[in-house]
């Protein structure tokens, strides 16, 4: 019979998150997630009722994730944590201000790192959610001859002495996820816990919000959920609109990434590696194509673009990541099944925006 694991979720009420503890609680753990808010614990407890009054599900909140001993109180259980799976970490590219990405970053994670060591010793595994931008240097030219093709051995170059001066989000979120992810990996590597790492390292996250009856205000979906919903189906969008260009291509269903988290905590192959968690290549063009083709009442909506334009422009970096496939077991959704589960989702948020009164 497989092992039933104890684990910890930090940041449950995320997008990506809520699809892991689903994961999780499908596969037969027994997890504690936490939350900054009780009234965020409340908005899991509805979506998992399934689990929430079973010993299967409990709640801890951790209201902030970078003071000293923040996580003492949720990592005490009995029976005791074995498994660490940490999340939490600001993600939206909207401020210039570079500290409220570094240290929630950094610090979310040192913190977690040092009090499993001092109050959870029973914990053998951390799992760590990190990013493709903190393998890709993605505020630089991205074309090259050849093209470059990141591996889970690259890393961002950025340093934290520049990440603290820099005003651009595009520079300061990657470091956070780069910096919080390389203290991982030295607080191990100094032989400070006694614990296996593990790191999942996605590219932009997409596909279907877990519960959409929590989404009351599409403003309040995560970072690349509202982008998607921003350009392509907001109220006010048109067909005729324009359709951004693509900066990051690499990309991967967070149902997918749900399960690569599975993987990382109960494959013994998992330990001490990096796992690039990457589906395919995709453009916003595409996606607006397949968005139009899944809805086509909203055909006056969805901007149409240039429909054939779709190919990656040459010299354009890619990645190279079989072992997530190979060793780590992972197996991605087709494109279509991700966009299929997404749209109407968005369909229905915008619908809500439209309906909503106007803000005064
Ligand atoms: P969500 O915004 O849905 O979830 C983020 C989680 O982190 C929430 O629980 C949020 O809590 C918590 N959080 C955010 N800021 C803080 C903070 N300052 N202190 C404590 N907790 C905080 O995001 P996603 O599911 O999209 O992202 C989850 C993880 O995946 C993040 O680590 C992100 O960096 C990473 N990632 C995301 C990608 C994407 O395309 N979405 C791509 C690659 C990596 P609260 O709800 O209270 O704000």
């Amino acid at each position: 019979m497989a092992t039933s694991h104890r684990i910890l979720l930090t940041g449950a009420n995320g997008y990506t998150a809520q699809h892991i503890l689903w994961e999780l609680l499908e596969a037969g753990h027994s997890v504690r997630a936490t939350a900054r808010s009780q009234s965020k614990i409340d908005l899991i407890k509805k979506s998992f009722s399934k689990y929430a009054n079973t010993p299967k599900l409990d709640f801890g909140v951790v209201p902030d994730i970078t003071v000293p001993k923040a996580f003492d109180e949720v990592l005490k259980s009995t029976p005791p944590f074995d498994t660490v799976v940490h999340t939490a970490s600001p993600f939206f590219l909207t401020s210039t201000d570079p500290t409220v990405y570094l240290e929630p970053a950094i610090k979310g994670t040192t913190e977690i790192l040092e009090n499993i060591v001092r109050v959870a010793p029973t914990v053998k595994r951390v799992v760590i959610l990190s990013s493709f931008a903190a393998v890709a240097t993605l505020h630089e030219n991205p074309i090259s001859d050849p093209p470059k093709v990141y591996k889970r051995d690259d890393w961002l170059a950025t340093t934290l002495e520049e990440a603290k001066l820099a005003t651009n989000p595009v520079v300061s979120y990657p470091a956070s996820k780069k910096l919080a992810e390389e203290a991982a990996w030295n607080f191990v590597k100094e032989g400070k816990g006694n614990f296996e790492l593990v790191t999942l390292v996605p590219g932009v996250i997409l596909g279907p919000v877990f519960d959409p009856k929590q989404i009351e205000d599409p403003e309040t979906l995560n970072f690349s959920t509202w982008q998607i919903y921003n350009m392509l189906l907001k109220p006010g969008v048109k067909s005729s609109d324009p359709v951004p260009p693509t900066s990051i291509w690499q990309y991967v269903d967070v149902r997918d990434l749900a399960r690569a988290h599975l993987l990382a905590v109960t494959k013994p192959e998992a330990a001490g590696k990096r796992w690039i968690t990457v589906g395919g290549e995709m453009s916003h063009q595409e996606w607006a194509n397949y968005l139009r083709e899944a809805l086509p009442e909203k055909s006056d909506v969805i901007p149409i673009g240039e429909p054939a334009n779709i190919a990656k422009p040459e010299g354009w970096f890619t990645y190279s990541a079989p072992e997530t496939v190979d060793v780590l077991g992972l197996t991605y959704r087709t494109r279509a099944e991700t966009i299929k589960d997404l749209a109407p989702q968005l369909a229905e948020f915008a619908a809500k925006a439209a309906a909503a009164p106007a803000a005064a």
